[in-house]
């Protein structure tokens, strides 16, 4: 890479279904490292496969991506200089190149079918051998294979694997080297199904490895930085590199992600879906700051500003964000401590953003719906606030939040039997009498104040005093400050609460 040259990272999916979490590693993984060295972020749509490729995949890709908010400079709705950004609209110059390569007798035309050759390696693997194309259309003349295929015969496009070793320089796993043979001659195009036969014109189908070094050079990009499993393909797209004379990018092949069970990450061991996660009510923000540490370890010694070493901003990460701090070794994926983080977030993003991400689910619960808009922001706002002390995901709000639903209440065994024992009953009915003249719910020392004269004038304190003033005022035994709940109920809600309490302990409910 020129010293001038500014750096251009891409991510690259494959939109075969929704977008897989390391997935969203990966993409902010390449998004830090755009923003740490004032480079671009690509967004390229590795189509080419397109029975799996669908565009409603696609889209639903597209909306996660868009849904945790990380911004792109080049992709599909981004136009830049090096579109298109789909691969199923790059078809022509994959076609050039392939042809080069056959042209200059690089690669040549195979004929052998798909179960053909997984007999054979099969085989070769029973018998101890490396399972490596054995060359049979090696040394087929291409006037033979031309012959073949004016006769309606189906072919694909393999490479001639040069006998040498290549060596990578990893950024991540230092120095790596293929060698020589371990990788026998490999396709480049897939032999065409007959729908496709008419469109590729006798060369067949791009394969990944193929479109993907093909773009990655014509789109300028400098470092190629994804997941340790493309290793084996990237012994592949060297020598494609070499045989087209592309220039090399630098590549960074980040530590894998594995499940708490030491397996790779995958719907098995776990949700690996980015908007399961969303919906559960996990912020984006700990979505990315989660992920990004799962591979990658800030320096030592950086204080952000959460208090937290591990809680850090976006602009945060930029800051130190780099392949030195990449780890080799696998990473693991546990839910429980992203948990954690989320209500770390749920604490520390600012009330009002909060406040809006959870609306959307008061807004589904249908016995939420109009509570929330009947009692209005200001009201809904200091919901949030009292109630993200107690919860770790968005989606924990609405049934934490509960105690403040319904003028009266039904109370359960244990509160019921602890009202009617001792002093319940004459605590709550003094609570009635005091609240009734009680002008300010929301003066907080004020209601301290008129606990104390009930305790007074009933001999009673401790548990036994404001026990049964919380069941009376939320039919619950715990709960947040009484004194935070209490405005938010509003005074005739608070009175028939208590009217309805009093009446199932003298057992006239
Ligand atoms: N489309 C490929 C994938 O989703 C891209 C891999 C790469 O980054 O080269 O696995």
């Amino acid at each position: 890479m020129a010293q001038d040259q500014k750096v251009r990272v891409r991510f690259a999916p494959s939109p075969t279904g929704y977008l897989h979490i390391g997935g969203v590693r990966t993409l902010w993984f390449n998004w830090l490292y755009a923003r740490r060295w004032g480079g671009k972020l690509i967004l390229r749509i590795d189509d080419t496969d397109q029975q799996r490729s669908t565009p409603e995949n696609e889209k639903m890709m597209m909306e996660d991506i868009h849904s945790l908010g990380i911004e792109y400079d080049e992709g599909p709705d981004r136009p830049g200089d090096y579109g298109p950004y789909r691969q199923s609209e790059r078809f022509d110059l994959y076609a050039k190149y392939a042809k080069q390569l056959l042209d200059e007798d690089k690669a040549y035309y195979c004929f052998c079918s798909a179960d053909l050759i997984t007999q054979k390696r099969e085989a070769a693997m029973k018998m101890g051998k490396m399972p490596i194309y054995d060359g049979t259309c090696a040394h087929q003349s291409k006037e033979e294979a031309l012959k073949r295929i004016s006769a309606g015969e189906k072919a694909g496009l393999r490479m001639r694997a040069p006998s040498k070793d290549y060596v990578l320089e990893d950024l991540v796993r230092g120095k790596i080297t293929f060698q020589s043979g371990t990788i026998g001659d490999f396709l480049i195009t897939r032999t065409p199904t007959d729908e496709e036969k008419e469109a590729q014109a006798g060369i067949g189908m791009p394969v990944y490895n193929f479109s993907c070094v093909i773009d990655d050079a014509l789109m300028k990009l400098t470092h190629i930085i994804r997941g340790e499993d493309h290793l084996s393909n990237t012994a592949r797209q060297l020598m494609i590199y070499e045989a087209l004379k592309f220039d090399l990018p630098i590549f960074a092949h980040t530590a894998m992600v594995l499940g708490t069970d030491r397996l790779k990450l995958s719907k098995r061991n776990g949700d690996v879906s980015t908007k399961q996660y969303l919906d559960q009510g996990y912020f984006s923000e700990t979505l990315l700051n989660f992920l990004s540490l799962l591979g990658w370890w800030p320096p030592q010694g950086i204080t952000p500003a959460s208090g937290h070493p591990e809680v850090m901003t976006p602009e945060e990460m930029i800051k130190v964000f780099g392949t030195e701090g990449m780890q080799k070794a696998p990473a693991v994926f546990d839910v429980q401590k992203m948990k954690w983080m989320n209500s770390f977030y749920m604490k520390m993003l600012p009330l009002e953003k909060v406040t809006s991400e959870a609306r959307p689910f008061f807004e589904k619960d249908p016995n939420w719906k109009n509570i929330v808009s009947e009692r209005g922001d200001l009201w809904f706002e200091k919901v949030i606030g009292l109630f993200r002390e107690e919860v770790s995901l968005l989606s924990e709000l609405p049934m934490a939040a509960q105690l403040l639903m319904g003028d009266t209440l039904t109370l359960d065994e244990d509160s019921l039997n602890f009202l009617k024992k001792d002093k319940g009953l004459e605590v709550v009915e003094a609570l009635k009498m005091r609240l009734n003249h009680f002008e300010d719910l929301s003066d907080s020392s004020g209601f301290k104040e008129l606990q104390k004269e009930i305790g007074t004038e009933l001999g009673v304190k401790g548990k036994g005093l404001f026990m049964p003033i919380r069941i009376a005022l939320t039919g619950q035994m715990k709960g947040p400050d009484l004194s935070d709940v209490l405005p938010l109920l509003g005074a005739s809600t608070v009175q028939s609460r208590i009217q309805s309490v009093i009446h199932q302990v003298k057992g006239q409910s």
